[in-house]
């Protein structure tokens, strides 16, 4: 019986996770499920998995999990802290799912304990990408992609050489607003660019797909992860996001990876890997789909992919500024006080303005620099959005 936990199991891909683990019970010990605030949830999914813990990040909330959990038998904690003694129980798997930069320091203790970390929590690779993976190695952990597109890479190349790769093709459906005229995106509402084509995800990754800014984030966690330079990763349109990614090798082979839009795939290989078993997805019907599209993204609709480059050639502590500025961006936006467009003008000066501040091009020492540069960053692109508005 293998042992798990599922950090941000309430959300998005915890509940793809906690419906995989629930269909095959028998085979798993559940030791820690983490939430927010959605403690009705948090305290169901608990006790339908017989975990041992239930732990929600907010400390303010301790007495209501405990009462939606009286009787239960399951043990219950509140608060950051209590997050990061969850990953210190030792499982052969955990599931890293919380949202944010809050998903970093649960995910670096839980590689302590030598097991598999499913990496959802993109922002990990991003901001503390060489440090994770060192973690990892100290540890002599392993870390499997979560994200779409990286999962599929992963699976491309399995059993084949690094070196022989030219070059990484990931994906992109091109956001809600793909069709509309580039004149026309500065006037996008929160609503127009919250409607996804494919996924259903939550609204903040949905502008994040329009923006292409998501699309940003995963080009630098391709680099991270697979550690390939940033001149052999490429992104290309793609509107049915039937293929997720493509590994091209040297000797001209383009491998690619196809499966209906659906979570549990890649979450269910992370599981399951290094077999390979059923899973409830759907299986694809190539002659209804038909046709597969692609195009090249333009660079006047996307420049969060121009940025994204640039930050992959910096690494250091600009990832950390990218990520943190791209989110305050992504609120101001939401709040109503920059448009769609202006989302990347925030970000490219945040970038600016951190960079005559500290040395973005420095490795990151520890994980504490990296929260202080996302700190910094933080405050940085408020100030750059009030500027904006005055
Ligand atoms: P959701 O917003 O749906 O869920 C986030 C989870 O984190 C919830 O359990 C939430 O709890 C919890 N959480 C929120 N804030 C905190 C905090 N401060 N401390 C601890 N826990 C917190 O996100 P998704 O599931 O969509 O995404 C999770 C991660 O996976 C992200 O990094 C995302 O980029 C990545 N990802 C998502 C994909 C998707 O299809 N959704 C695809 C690939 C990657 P609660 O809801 O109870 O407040």
């Amino acid at each position: 019986m293998r042992s798990i936990s599922i950090f941000g199991a309430t959300g998005s891909i915890g509940q793809n996770t906690v419906d995989l683990i629930a269909r095959d019970r028998s085979r798993y010990r559940v030791v820690a499920v983490t939430g927010g605030a959605n403690i009705a949830r948090l305290a169901q999914d608990a006790i339908r998995l017989n975990a041992e813990i239930a732990v929600t990040a907010h400390a303010d909330r301790f007495e209501d999990l405990r009462a939606a959990l009286s009787g239960s038998g399951v043990a219950v904690a509140a608060g950051e802290a209590a997050l990061i003694e969850a990953a210190d129980r030792p499982v052969d798997w955990v599931m890293s799912a919380i949202v944010g930069a809050a998903g970093l320091a649960p995910g670096f203790r839980a590689l302590r304990h030598g097991g598999t970390l499913a990496l959802a929590n993109k922002e990990s690779l991003v901001t503390a990408g060489p440090l994770l993976l060192a973690e990892a190695r100290a540890h002599g952990a392993t870390i499997l992609p979560v994200d779409s597109e990286h999962s599929a890479v992963f699976q491309a190349l399995a059993g084949e050489d690094i070196a022989a790769v030219e070059r990484i093709i990931i994906t992109a459906s091109g956001g809600g607003l793909r069709d509309w005229p580039v004149e026309a995106l500065a006037r996008a509402t929160v609503a127009d660019a919250g409607a996804h084509p494919n996924w259903a995800m939550g609204q903040r990754i949905t502008i994040d797909s329009a923006s292409m800014f998501n699309k940003g984030m995963e080009l630098i966690e391709t680099r991270e992860f697979f550690g390939v330079p940033p001149s052999r990763i490429e992104t290309v349109i793609h509107p049915q996001s039937i293929i997720h990614a493509l590994v091209g090798f040297n000797d001209g082979a383009l491998m690619a990876h196809l499966g209906a839009p659906d979570m549990r795939h890649a979450i269910g290989y992370a599981l399951n890997w290094p077999e390979r078993r059923d899973l409830p997805v759907a299986r694809l019907d190539l002659a209804q789909i038909a046709t597969l599209e692609f195009r090249a993204p333009d660079p006047r609709r996307y420049p969060a992919l121009r940025i994204a480059r640039e930050v992959m050639e910096t690494r250091g502590g600009a990832g950390a500024v990218f990520n943190a500025a791209k989110e305050i961006a992504l609120d101001g936006f939401v709040a109503g006080r920059i448009g769609f467009m202006d989302m990347a003008t925030v970000v490219d000066r945040t970038l600016d303005a951190m960079a005559s501040q500290i040395c973005l091009t420095s490795s990151m020492a520890n994980l504490e620099e990296v929260l202080m540069t996302d700190h910094m960053a933080r405050k940085t692109a408020w100030t750059q959005i009030a500027k904006m508005e005055s």
